[in-house]
């Protein structure tokens, strides 16, 4: 969605129930300043502070009170009366424009005008003192209020924010709630910041959570057309166009708040594979108790989630006349099943970060073991002999060779494969697979073939480029030798177990995503 459109969601909440109280040089009672409302939306607050800064003060000889600043030069050396240069033609960029601020700043500004200028009622010398500072339920906005010290005709009140007319917050309090409620933090989160890092004044847990209650319908409004345009997008294509609406290639998956299957809230996603676009999502929630989604809570537990939440998109992805081809998921069986259900002919495609991460599980087990087992010479006799015989060299000090920089480049170097080969799935088998046999042992040459990855001869100097080696050179070694019969043996077997998946993980006519 265009940015334009997002901000004007957003202008939508400030709609014309916002008042401001100020400027106005006769007298202005803010009830807001004074008023603290007891009911469950109090704002967690102090007491009313009423300050009033320190000045040296002095009875004139006319009976009016003379007001030293504090901030005059003498005892400022920051202060100056002088008009800054560089100045500008003064109009505003918009008058709603938010700056931040502090309150001995609004002090010295009125220390100015009580320097330059008079009271309006005649005959009075007085001058404007601070009688009132307020911050309670203003969301760390502030209230200043001025009196003349002369007659009872002047008073002059400073609001740092427009208040909402009926909702009981300030305009810039709700843009800093907003702004944090945007970037993910809860309340506690909130809280910490103003409060306690910044010592300011901040809103109440109920308000907080009330303004995401009020953000919740743009937020999803926002949410439904980035949907409807990743949709439209796709069906702007030719329907036999692999990636159109009708020939979709997709992406899905199920996020957690806190990592893990234990999280009380947890989203299944469906995604465009080729563009990223956002096509469903169905979110879960197991607690909470205000009504705001309008939805029930879920009752499966957290891992049950993901396969629901398949089902629940691909379902509606039926009603909308959308067919799925090709889907590229993680090997979670509750979502394939979903997604089997609804669209049979649809190929499952695993994707390969997941199986990067399991391969690397995998060898990490694997580097603990000394020992081979029964079963593993049971399920491997047929398809690996040698399995029978060969004996762990590697572990006698606890640290074998599958070392930790060993099982690291695996991973990378897997992942290159997957990158490497596009849709070739027979180059795949065979670049893994040599990987394993021959690369893993330091061999690089066998049968009149040799590694794909590098080049026989690398720079011995280390001053030459790689595609261009001007020194006598040396022979490429392998950084991470295995060198042990067993953990070689299962390093093939852990990628054997790899090569049986290749049609699930490579497909002839998609470019693989890393
Ligand atoms: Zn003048
Ligand atoms: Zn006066
Ligand atoms: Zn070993
Ligand atoms: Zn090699
Ligand atoms: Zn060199």
């Amino acid at each position: 969605m265009p940015r334009r459109k997002q901000s004007k969601r957003f202008e939508a909440l400030h709609k014309a129930r916002w008042t401001a109280r100020t400027g106005s040089s006769t007298a202005v009672t803010s009830t807001s300043s004074t008023i603290i409302t007891d009911n469950d939306d109090r704002n967690e607050e102090l007491d009313d502070v009423t300050a009033t800064p320190k000045r040296e003060t002095q009875s004139d000889s006319d009976g009016t009170m003379e007001v030293t600043p504090i901030h005059f030069q003498k005892y400022d050396p920051d202060f100056n009366l002088d008009t800054p240069e560089g100045r500008n033609s003064g109009e505003l960029p918009n008058s709603n424009s938010i700056f931040l601020g502090q309150v001995s700043q609004m002090c010295k500004f009125i220390d100015q005008i009580n320097l330059s200028s008079k009271c309006a009622t005649p005959l009075c010398h007085g001058k404007l003192k601070l009688v009132c500072v307020s911050m309670i339920g203003q969301q760390g906005c502030v209230t200043l209020q001025y009196d003349c010290t002369g007659c009872a005709e002047r008073r002059v009140t400073f609001e740092s924010s427009i208040k909402h007319e009926t909702e009981n917050c300030t305009a810039v309090g709700l843009a800093l709630q907003v702004a944090f409620i945007c970037s993910g933090a809860m309340y506690s989160q909130y809280a910490k910041v103003l409060k306690n890092a910044l010592g300011m004044y901040c809103a109440g847990k109920s308000i907080y959570y009330k303004t995401l209650a009020l953000m919740y319908p743009h937020v999803k409004g926002i949410l439904n057309d980035m949907c409807e345009q990743a949709k439209e997008s796709m069906k702007q294509k030719n329907d036999s166009e692999l990636g159109s609406f009708k020939n979709a290639v997709t992406c899905g998956d199920a996020a957690w708040l806190t990592r893990g299957y234990h999280s009380q809230n947890a989203t299944y996603t469906l995604r465009n594979y080729q563009t990223g676009g956002l096509l469903y999502y169905k979110h879960f929630s197991q607690r909470g108790k205000d009504d705001i989604t309008g939805e029930e809570l879920f009752e499966g537990t957290s891992k049950s989630a993901e396969g629901f939440g398949a089902e629940w998109v691909f379902k509606k992805a039926v009603t909308d006349e959308m067919n799925i081809s090709i889907h590229v998921q993680d090997n979670d069986s509750t979502s394939s099943k979903a997604l089997l259900s609804n669209f049979p002919n649809c190929r499952i495609i695993l994707c390969s970060g997941h199986i990067a991460r399991n391969h690397e599980k995998r060898l990490k087990t694997l580097a603990k073991q000394k020992f081979k087992k029964k079963s593993q010479v049971k399920k491997y006799e047929k398809t690996h002999p040698g399995i029978a015989t060969v004996k762990c060299h590697c572990m006698k000090d606890d640290i074998g060779c599958f070392t930790n920089g060993f099982i690291k480049a695996a991973r990378i170097n897997f992942s290159a494969i997957v990158k490497s080969v596009g849709c070739d799935q027979q180059a795949f088998i065979d670049r893994l697979r040599s990987l394993a046999k021959y690369h893993a042992k330091n061999v690089h040459e066998w049968d009149g073939e040799k590694c794909f990855f590098h080049d026989l001869t690398v720079c011995d100097c280390g001053k030459c480029k790689k595609s261009d080696i001007t020194c006598q050179g040396k022979p490429y070694k392998t950084k991470n030798i295995l060198s042990c019969p067993f953990h070689s043996l299962a390093y093939e077997i852990a990628c054997e177990a790899v090569i049986d998946k290749s049609k699930q993980i490579i497909h002839e006519d998609l470019e693989p995503k890393i």
